[in-house]
């Protein structure tokens, strides 16, 4: 009977340079807050004494450097205490980038080489705590006045904007550990799936797209270059996944390359980088504290996410619904596509497909756009759309064959902000 209803408020002391370990029950939030010393969750100090609600199943810690104690009210998957954590770690990377950061300030009217603050990338398996340690990264320098730009290139479990994206955003301030990142003007490039297996090629040309457009960004801004960049990556590093990584790499001019939890990668890119005197790897210790994930807890997180882009957090938006003619939208795929039937080929010739190439979805096909999250590209024309970034996101509800239209949940009133529309295989069932 006791422990059924054991939601009563409780205090917990954390000694110092240790952490409290929270997975919020799946169903109901969990209140939180500091009663004396200072506390951080994930490089974001906490408000002293002020309660903080956080929702069902968010995993988070709460840790101190020098003691606190926390008050929790409210019945958790899971908390414990551990005092074994890789924060000094974490936070010695933090002061050499912050002197990086200081030096490229203190030489921005000179050549743009030296103006260059830190530009880390974190790699490492799935589950091993990136997008911790970048966001950790980010709300210290974000503490110190810097606003470095977040990158963030992971389309299956990426934290700025909806899945199947790769994006930016400068960090301006420390990030809320209950809102995450806000969602004021991210640049956003649709990949439209979930792994880069479905189009490697488009993975690639929209991770150069996405640097092309922040160097252009950078040459004006002195500030922005300075504080530097974080880049946090995907947990796959093996094969094309591993191509990949040195592809951002290279792409992004990293110079500083965390490597988290795995040996063998340290010693790969280690080697491989080697020649290259101002880049540096360095090896970091995973954190006990990150809680793995299968594919279908993936899976669920991705569709939370698309929920929460259209409907809030804490369904504290309402999306407007609208229904539009067929003949009235453009939507198209890249990649794949039709090909020419192997009969229309010269004998023995392979109908490779392009990669690249762009699709109009046509009127009798419309049936295949039931269920999927849509992009609104900025681009003018249709040749424009790998280049361009996009607007936001909308959810096909309905299709109508009989009457040639669609329906769609789109988060803002009004006309569409761009002409064309970018499908992929990017789905969602609401339930
Ligand atoms: P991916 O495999 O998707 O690339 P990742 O390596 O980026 O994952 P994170 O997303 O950083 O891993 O961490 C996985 C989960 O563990 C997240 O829900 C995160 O909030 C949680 N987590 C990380 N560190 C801790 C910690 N010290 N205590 C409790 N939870 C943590």
């Amino acid at each position: 009977l006791a422990s059924a209803s054991a939601s009563t408020v409780r205090q917990v002391k954390l000694d110092r340079e240790s952490e409290l370990r929270i997975e919020v029950a799946n169903e109901t939030p969990l209140r939180l807050r500091v009663l004396n010393g200072n506390a951080e969750i994930f490089g974001t100090e906490l408000p002293p004494e002020i309660w903080l609600t956080f929702p069902p199943r968010l995993k988070f810690a709460v840790f101190t450097w020098y003691g606190a104690t926390i008050e929790l009210d409210g019945t958790t998957e899971t908390d414990y205490t551990a005092d074994e954590t890789p924060m000094v770690s974490y936070v010695n990377v933090h002061a050499i980038l912050e002197g990086r950061r200081h030096r490229a300030r203190a030489s921005a009217s000179k050549d743009s080489d030296t103006s260059q603050g830190p530009r880390v990338i974190v790699v490492g398996p799935t589950d091993s705590g990136k997008s911790t340690l970048s966001r950790m990264l980010l709300s210290w320098a974000a503490k110190q006045g810097w606003k470095p730009t977040f990158v963030d290139l992971d389309i299956g479990q990426g934290s700025i904007t909806a899945p199947g994206c790769i994006a930016a955003t400068p960090i301006e301030m420390p990030i809320d550990p209950v809102e995450g990142i806000p969602l004021e003007m991210p640049l956003v490039y649709f990949f439209g799936h979930a792994t880069p297996s479905n189009n490697v090629d488009l993975y690639r040309v929209l991770v150069k797209e996405l640097a092309q457009t922040l160097e252009k960004q950078f040459t004006g801004n002195a500030e922005s270059r300075a504080a530097g960049m974080v880049v946090n990556t995907m947990g796959w590093i093996e094969g094309v996944g591993y191509e990949l990584l040195l592809h951002a790499i290279d792409t992004f001019s990293a110079n500083v390359v965390l490597v988290l939890g795995q040996e063998k990668l340290f010693s790969l890119l280690r080697d491989v980088l080697k020649n290259r005197p101002n880049v540096d790897v360095v090896k970091l210790q995973k954190s006990g504290g990150v809680v793995s994930r299968n594919t279908k807890v993936r899976q669920k997180a991705r569709s939370y996410r698309i929920r929460e882009y259209f409907y809030g957090l804490v369904n504290d938006l309402s999306p407007h619904s609208y229904v539009a003619n067929f003949n009235d939208l453009h939507v198209y795929r890249i990649g794949g596509g039709p090909q020419a039937p192997r009969s229309a080929l010269p004998i023995g010739a392979d109908p490779v497909a392009n990669p690249l190439r762009l699709v109009l979805v046509t009127s009798d096909q419309v049936q295949e756009l039931i269920h999927l999250v849509l992009a609104v590209s900025y681009a003018e024309e249709p040749e424009q759309i790998i280049s361009s970034n996009v607007a936001g996101f909308i959810y096909v509800t309905e299709v109508d064959m009989g009457r040639k239209q669609i329906k769609y949940l789109s988060p803002s009133a009004g006309v569409l902000p761009g002409k064309y529309l970018v499908a992929g295989t990017l789905s969602w069932i609401e339930t």
